[in-house]
């Protein structure tokens, strides 16, 4: 079971990990970076490289 963690205190919302990953899991909404389908998440780490504020970690 993946678990995405969003850190809100550090998320900007820049839509930079939305925009990496190519599975559609994540979205930006009202301001933050929101997990939507996680599900469909494959564990490729992009969004976590992505992101230029270390908010985003995959627990798998
Ligand atoms: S790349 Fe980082 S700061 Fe930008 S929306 Fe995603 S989690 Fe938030
Ligand atoms: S680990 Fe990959 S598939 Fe999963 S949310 Fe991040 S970019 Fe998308």
């Amino acid at each position: 079971m993946v678990f995405i963690a969003v850190y809100k205190d550090k998320c900007t919302g820049c839509g930079s990990c939305v925009s990496t990953c190519q599975n559609q899991v994540l979205v930006v909404d009202d301001g933050l970076c929101q997990v939507v389908r996680k599900e469909n998440c494959k564990y490729c780490m992009d969004c976590v490289v992505s992101c230029d504020f270390d908010a985003i970690k995959v627990f798998v």
